[in-house]
């Protein structure tokens, strides 16, 4: 069976000195002109395969190859012709333009941008088959950039976690608490575990709780007391009956444990970031905008509150914000990864191809294999 002759792909994959083609798997390919040993110095894989003997080599017309497929070129300092190897590849042109562009060194091309999570796993999944150890090196830090990671921590963390990228999961379990716990579904979550995604559920649900509970206690900032204007205050409603009966239920405490000293609307303000922090347990809750001016609405009336409220709020809700920070990263999340099975498969894929390449049996070299 013929291949179809890929066009030529654009610079920098169009060197006229390349002495080896990767082309892609596209229906209408492209042929990625560039060099062995770039190729052989990212990947002990690619080192390993162009060392390999190789079956006699034919004529110059004839077509057989262990490769693809070969393009022959006039060397005009040798006055010979050179025969260039074509390898079927099994990426697409999007993944080889990414892949092998991040090969090259940044004085020859610009580091290529990764602009979505569907390019990265792609990437991804073939610097597992080549064994390119740089490349996921490089991927770990833009799956955590924070384009990828803020807005869509699950998909992060179910990246990270098919790779076994144990500190990148970790983060982006983290990022996932800023989001409610109801996640829309996403494609990536059929890389992880029922157990895993269970796990990742328990954490948010405790980390909920560690937030919540700081901010009703915030023993550290009672050495303040004598300062916060809603405790200073004894012009505006107090909140004891309001507000500290429904807390000591729910705390299991006494009353003189909680805030009987604080005005009402600070109280009411408290409560409702404590509802919200069990929704998104990280420490910006805190400083949410809108329940904030809902408090400083309520407080402005009373002359004794109303000039300070703002800056007294602004200054406790940093404070606390740091503390519910702290708090949450005491919480321990462990993750339990199938590495032994991916090692094996990317074995597997590297002993079959050198096997069909040493016996001469690919005619058609194909590096097909999956590490999923
Ligand atoms: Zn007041």
């Amino acid at each position: 069976m013929l291949m179809t002759r890929g066009a030529p792909a654009p610079a920098p994959f169009d060197h006229p000195e390349a002495d080896i083609v990767l082309r892609s798997s596209d229906k209408e390919p492209l042929d990625f002109r560039t060099f062995k040993l770039l190729l052989a110095l990212s990947s002990p894989f690619f080192s390993e395969i162009f060392t390999l003997p190789q079956p006699p080599t034919p004529s110059l017309n004839s077509v057989a190859s262990p490769y693809a497929d070969e393009y022959m070129s006039f060397d005009p300092v040798t006055l010979k012709h050179k025969r260039i190897p074509v390898i079927q590849m099994t990426e697409d042109k999007e993944t080889l333009t990414l892949l092998l562009g991040l090969c090259l060194p940044t004085s020859i091309h610009p580091q290529p941008f990764i602009s979505a999570l569907d390019q990265l796993v792609k990437v991804a999944e073939a610097a597992f088959k080549f064994e390119m150890v740089e490349i996921q090196r490089h991927l770990r830090e833009v799956l955590t950039s924070q384009r990828f990671i803020e807005s869509q921590p699950t998909r992060v963390f179910a990246i990270a976690y098919r790779y076994s990228w144990d500190l990148e999961a970790r983060k982006a379990a983290r990022y996932t608490l800023r989001h409610a716990l109801n996640v829309p579904y996403v494609d990536e979550l059929q890389y992880i575990s029922a157990a895993t995604f269970y796990k990742l559920q328990e954490y948010h649900r405790i980390c909920g709780e560690v937030a919540s509970s700081r901010v009703m206690l915030q023993p550290a900032l009672a050495e303040h007391n004598d300062s916060w204007v809603w405790i200073t205050c004894k012009r505006c409603p107090g909140s004891f009956e309001a507000t500290t009966m429904r807390w000591s239920t729910l705390l299991n405490f006494t009353n003189t444990q909680t805030h009987p000293d604080s005005r009402k609307w600070w109280v009411q303000w408290i409560e409702e970031v404590a509802k919200e922090l069990r929704a998104r347990p990280w420490g910006e809750t805190v400083r949410k905008w809108d329940a904030m001016s809902k408090a400083i609405e309520k407080a402005s009336p009373c002359t004794s509150c109303g000039p300070r409220v703002r800056q007294d709020l602004d200054t406790f809700a940093q404070m606390l914000a740091v503390e519910i920070e702290r708090d949450i990263s005491s919480v321990c999340i462990h993750f339990l990864y199938r590495n032994s099975r991916r090692r094996l498969t990317v074995s597997l894929f590297r002993s079959t191809w050198r096997s069909l390449s040493t016996n001469g049996v690919l005619r058609r070299l194909r590096l097909e294999g999956s590490v999923s």
